[in-house]
This record gives structure tokens, C-alpha cells and sequence, in this order.
């Protein structure tokens, strides 16, 4: 079915993000002539990564080979094994199936195995779609760890996406969790905003209301991604309250370009979501094609620090391979340090000192 008779259909209403579900090209040979080629080879890829491309998503691509096409469409070169299976090291700092403790004060919960569409530079590939990774058990099992840690103020929730799961149940979970006195905070990590807005609906809006302090880190990577359905999407959980970040990933021949990712952290801003991380994509298997140098990561933040809204700056960060956590990177500012001050370089590129203890000498006075 095409996008624009989706739209049509809009009457039905709850169902409409269930059907695009299943109206999914999950096969190569289901995808258009016009954007495939050497579909037998594909399948190689498919059948080690998962494919999914919803009706919505299929149909913000433009070309073989855009920016959205090379999210979503299957590549032989994931076939080159250069990445790491579990870049993150998750499964060694994961007390139980599907959480990870790798913080002091948080963790992170995967509740759902699914998403909307599968990315083909998914950092948990090894997991998502795959059958049997999250249960009833293992969501029994999370829970009941997150509630015997009193150092747990905050979690996170992830997958797969949480927004993949029926209403009631993202309801029981959330329940749960807001059960535990020493939990603060709650998260939920979701691409649907994204990749399948209609998922969205003003049920689903009236039901994490009652969750606050709820935060959704959503996932936007490309300014074409932004339309009419996600600004609708965004406003409906802005309007409940919800505050919305987004963490993009660096993504070469996507997005790694300055003015590309202007114009996407501005136009996030545009529809209520604030930037939150750019992270440098990660190191796992099959994504090697996605990578990118560091610089170019610090070269963006350059081109975005002082020259754009402070509220168009996330934290580009890198989450390292081996399990270490998330590291910030900035571009350097301090040009020179003496005995009594640093000289500083600003945004326009000119020199300015600044005092070293500047408080103390205050103090002494
Ligand atoms: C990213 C991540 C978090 C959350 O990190 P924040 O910097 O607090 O957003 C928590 N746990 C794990 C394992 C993570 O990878």
C-alpha cells in the first residue's frame, strides 16, 4: 500500500501504525524494482541482519541510494566483517538478560526486540528481531534486579523499541518501574518518532502522561526525515509534558557534513525535540561502510559552537568499543596555557586571555 493511501485511511485511525507493521518489506525481493538490484545476493545480508522497511519510511526515498535508502536498505558491504559483534561490551556489564549496569546511578532496560524499521548501522544488530532475546522472563527478571538496586535513580528503557509494544503492556512496564520508590526518573529510547510517527497516538500520549518525570530520547539522523506526521508526533508528546532529546548518529555519505547537521538540529528544535548526543556511529559488525574519522565530528561541533543557538548543540560523544562508556569530545578552545592565564580562541577564530584563578585573586581581595 502507498504512503498516500495510508494517509486516506487515516480514519481507521488505531490500526494504522499496526498495518504498516505488517505491510513491511522485510524481504529484498519485495523491494521496488526501481530502488534493487542483485536481490539473491541481499538475502545473504538479510539473513544475517535482519531487514525492515515500513510503508511510511519506503516512501521518504527518493533515490536509490539517498540518505533515507541508506538507512533502511540492505548493503553487501555488511557482508565485510570489520566491526565487533557487541561493540559496547553490553553483555559484560549485564547482570541479567537485557540490562545493562555499566553506571552507577543508571541502567539500561531492553523491553522490546523489535522496531519499525531495522537500521543497517544498528549498534545491537546482534539482537533486534531475533526471537527469544527479550521475554516475559527477561522483563520479569529486569525488573526485579532494578528493584533489589537502590543505587538505580534512573532507567532507561530500549530494545529494539519500547514504541513497538502493544499500549497496555509499555503501560504495565512503566507501572512497574514507577512501583520502585528509589527510581527517579524513567526514559524510554524510541526511533518511532522517526521511522513510524502514526505509532504515536493520542492513547499512546494520554497513557505516558501519567508517567512524568518520563524523557523519550528519540533518534532523527537526516533532515528529510523531518515531515508533516513527525512534527505531529513530537507535538503530541511534547504537549504531554514529555521532554524529547535526540541522539543521531554520525553516519558517513548521510550526514556527516556541517550544514546537514545544522539544518537537522535546527529543524529538531523546530518541532520540540532538543538535540542530546551526536555519537560517532559505532563499531559493530557489518557498518563499516557508515564509519567516519573522529575529526569530522569535531569539525561539525566547530561549525556549530557559537555560530548557531546553544540549544543546536548536542554532545558529540563516542561510546567505546570494549565496554568503557561515553566519552565527550569538544573541538579545543585553549590555544596556549602560561602560569597566570590561558589564551582562548573563540567562535569567529580570534585570541582572547583569560585569568587563571580568577576567584581566588577576587577572594584575596
Ligand atoms: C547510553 C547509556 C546509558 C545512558 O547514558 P546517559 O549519558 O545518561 O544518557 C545508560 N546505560 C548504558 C549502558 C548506556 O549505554
Amino acid at each position: 500500500m502507498r504512503h498516500e493511501e495510508l494517509k486516506s485511511a487515516g480514519g481507521k485511525g488505531k490500526e494504522l501504525w499496526r498495518r504498516m507493521i505488517s505491510e513491511s518489506i522485510e524481504d529484498p525481493f519485495d523491494l521496488p524494482a526501481s530502488l534493487c538490484a542483485g536481490q539473491d545476493e541481499l538475502e545473504r545480508v538479510t539473513s544475517l541482519f535482519p531487514m525492515r522497511i515500513n510503508p511510511y519510511y519506503l516512501a521518504l526515498i527518493q533515490n536509490k541510494g539517498d540518505p533515507i535508502y541508506r538507512q533502511c536498505v540492505p548493503d553487501l558491504k555488511e557482508l565485510n566483517d570489520e566491526g565487533l559483534d557487541d561493540p559496547l561490551l553490553e553483555e559484560g556489564h549485564s547482570p541479567v538478560p537485557g540490562l545493562t549496569h555499566r553506571y552507577p546511578d543508571r541502567v539500561l532496560f531492553l523491553v522490546s526486540n523489535r522496531c519499525a524499521v531495522y537500521c543497517r548501522f544498528c549498534n545491537r544488530r546482534r539482537k533486534v528481531g531475533r526471537p527469544g532475546v527479550v521475554s516475559n522472563e527477561t522483563i520479569r527478571e529486569g525488573l526485579s534486579y532494578i528493584r533489589g538496586h537502590k543505587e538505580i535513580r534512573d532507567v532507561l528503557l530500549s530494545g529494539g523499541d519500547p514504541f513497538l509494544l502493544e499500549d497496555e503492556e509499555l503501560g504495565r512496564i512503566l507501572s512497574e518501574i514507577r512501583s520502585i520508590s528509589h527510581v527517579e526518573v524513567v526514559r524510554i529510547g524510541t526511533r518511532v518518532p522517526c521511522t513510524l510517527p502514526h505509532r504515536v497516538t493520542k492513547d499512546l500520549a494520554r497513557i505516558l502522561k501519567k508517567f512524568n518525570p518520563l524523557y523519550i530520547h528519540t533518534h532523527f539522523n537526516h533532515p528529510r526525515e523531518l515531515t508533516r506526521a513527525t512534527v505531529r508526533a513530537c507535538g503530541r508528546l511534547a504537549d504531554a509534558g514529555i521532554p524529547l532529546g535526540c541522539q543521531t548518529v554520525l553516519l558517513k555519505g548521510i550526514n556527516d557534513d556541517p550544514y546537514i547537521i545544522r539544518e537537522l538540529m535546527q529543524g529538531l528544535l523546530k518541532i520540540r525535540v532538543r538535540p542530546y548526543y551526536l555519537f560517532q556511529a559505532d563499531l559493530a559488525k557489518g557498518t563499516s561502510h557508515f564509519w567516519t574519522p573522529l575529526q569530522t565530528g569535531l569539525d561539525i561541533m566547530r561549525f556549530l559552537q557559537g555560530h548557531t543557538s546553544g540549544m543546536c548543540l548536542p554532545h558529540f560523544a563516542v561510546d567505546l568499543p570494549g565496554g568503557g562508556g561515553k566519552v565527550p569530545f569538544l573541538p579545543e578552545y585553549i590555544v596556549e596555557k602560561r602560569d597566570n592565564d590561558i589564551v582562548l580562541k573563540t567562535y569567529e577564530g580570534k585570541t582572547y586571555s583569560y585569568p587563571l584563578n580568577v576567584c581566588m585573586e577576587r577572594r584575596l581581595e
